[in-house]
């Protein structure tokens, strides 16, 4: 017998979940209030220019590989390996530093700077790859079926790695380097995670060592949104239907469980099986009318930052600029501190560039190079006032041109700015929270919102703010996860 599986919302999460389904007989139905597949992952095409709207790349890029191989169908996707992985702009210093794998070069490029860097970094990746490797099958791809089994699986977790958990990422760098610049720069993989190194524990320099050891950044060639086009291509040839522009609002139960999910023209949805791949918190809050989940007990949880997004078609190729960079200022500390909870917007922004069209040249016209410039700012709980949007872009765009030397304001074809209130209202990201729940001890694992509902059993979870986490291979093995668990409740015949 197929089980009718309706999935709500098309993110990497709805997609992947949609593709290891169908390989196993589910027939799917995806909803998506947005007009076009992807969630977060989503393209936007503007006066000639092709922008990847947010994720521009990724690690652990083997989930992938598993994705594809374990529903039987070939990769489909063409991965760049970055080298070098991203570069750093200080301010004052006009050249940046550039993010080596290999270790000679990184310790070149920071020589008179940091001494035996290759050694130190040696080291300390050496700890954080234990780390990864022994909570990566115990803790971080498991289904935990109550607190008590995620703090049993964690028990198994080796006491060496315990330190880690109660000091922060930044107190761990301080232990290994010496320089503030070194300091800085790996630390930056605390954003990635949507919080500050002050704030993120130790635990989490495991993506120091994902991202210089184990298996470094990707993109995908033609863009990432390719990921989006190639496994919905499966999908369609497997007879999986999506509706667009449909928006679940609401339920209606009965003393069974789910009866249907209602979209916001009240028409009725049912199935055997329903995932919901939106926000696992605040759908539980919104559509659920959960009280755990209100209004004012979301509000009350830990949440990412939100992003500030430029997309910016430029006439001229920029040579000041690589791939992936990051300009930083001088104030790391009092910037990382302030910018959660700050209601005004910064006067000089910390802020990540990609310049996509560098490899991907069909991304923009002729002589021509596309921007997408990302400065993490607080969420809509702290700073609800975006009115000021246009103002922080020509901050940013400024402080750009000066910094690569080329006058972008005089430059540029084509604009667009999306604040958190647009993510918000895009994708439902809960008070235009980046990258769904943060991921502090008290909000991972066991302690996430579950990917099974604590109510009815037929309905389940995948993305971002269920278990493991938010990022793309992340939410590849939330996929994953998801699925051995309607299998061992529904498994069909
Ligand atoms: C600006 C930005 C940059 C990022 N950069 C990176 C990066 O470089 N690398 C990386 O690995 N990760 C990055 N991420 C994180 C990554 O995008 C996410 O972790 C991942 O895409 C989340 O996927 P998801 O499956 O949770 O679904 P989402 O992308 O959240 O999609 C959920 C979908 O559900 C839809 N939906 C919500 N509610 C409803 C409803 N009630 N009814 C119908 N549909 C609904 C939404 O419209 C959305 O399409 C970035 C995120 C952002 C915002």
């Amino acid at each position: 017998m197929s089980k009718k599986t309706l999935i709500i919302g098309s993110g990497l999460g709805a997609l992947a979940t949609a593709l290891r389904l169908t390989s196993k007989g589910y027939e799917v139905t995806i909803l998506e209030k947005y007009h076009r597949a992807g969630g977060r992952l989503n393209l936007l095409e503007k006066d000639g220019f092709t922008f990847d709207m947010g994720p521009s790349f990724f690690s652990m890029s083997y989930e992938f590989t598993e994705l594809f191989k374990s529903c039987g169908v070939d990769n489909p996707l063409k991965l760049n390996e970055l080298n070098p992985l991203y570069a750093v702009f200080f301010e004052n210093r006009t050249i940046p530093f550039l993010i080596h794998k290999d270790l000679k070069k990184l310790e070149a490029e920071f020589a008179g700077i940091e001494s035996n860097l290759a050694q130190k970094v040696e080291k300390y990746l050496n700890a954080a790859g234990k780390m990864f490797h022994d909570t990566e099958d115990i803790v971080i791809k498991q289904n935990f079926t109550s607190k008590f089994h995620y703090y049993t699986q964690l028990a198994r977790v080796p006491w060496k790695h315990a330190p880690k958990m109660f000091r922060s990422m930044w107190t761990e760098l301080e232990q290994n380097f010496e320089s503030k610049e070194v300091k800085v720069i790996f630390s930056l993989v605390a954003f990635f995670l949507g919080s500050t190194p002050f704030q993120t524990p130790a635990v989490y320099s495991l993506l120091n060592y994902t991202e210089l050891k184990h298996d470094g950044y990707w993109n995908v060639q033609g863009g990432m949104y390719k990921i989006v086009e190639k496994i919905k291509e499966l999908l369609d040839a497997r007879g999986v239907k999506f509706h667009f522009n449909t928006e679940i609002k609401s339920v209606e139960t009965d003393s069974n469980g789910i009866k249907a999910f209602i979209d916001q023209n009240g028409k009725k949805w049912d199935a055997d099986i329903y995932v919901a791949n939106a926000d696992a918190a605040s759908f539980r809050g919104q559509v659920l009318q959960r009280e755990k989940y209100s209004a004012k007990n979301l509000d009350a949880m830990e949440w990412t930052l939100s992003p500030f997004t430029i997309y910016l078609g430029i006439k001229g190729k920029l040579n000041n600029i690589h791939h992936h960079n990051y300009f930083l200022g001088e104030n790391f500390k009092e910037y990382a501190d302030s910018i959660f909870k700050t209601s005004v917007s910064p006067d000089k922004p910390y802020y990540y560039v990609n310049v996509s069209s560098k490899s991907n040249p069909a991304c923009a016209p002729e002589g021509c190079e596309n921007l997408f410039i990302l400065c993490p700012v607080p969420d809509l709980r702290h700073k609800p006032d975006w009115s000021d949007s246009q103002q922080l872009a020509d901050t940013i765009i400024s402080d750009l041109s000066k910094r690569i030397g080329f006058d972008l304001h005089a430059n540029t074809i084509s604009k667009t700015i999306l604040n958190p209130i647009d993510w918000q209202n895009q994708f439902n990201l809960y008070r235009g929270s980046g990258l769904g729940l943060a991921h502090g001890l008290n909000q991972i694992g066991g302690l996430r919102p579950a990917n099974k509902d604590e109510k009815f059993n037929n309905l389940y979870y995948v993305g971002a703010s269920t278990v493991p986490g938010t990022g793309l291979p992340i939410v590849v093995i939330s996929s994953r996860l998801v699925t051995e668990r309607i299998e061992q409740d529904h498994a069909t015949v």
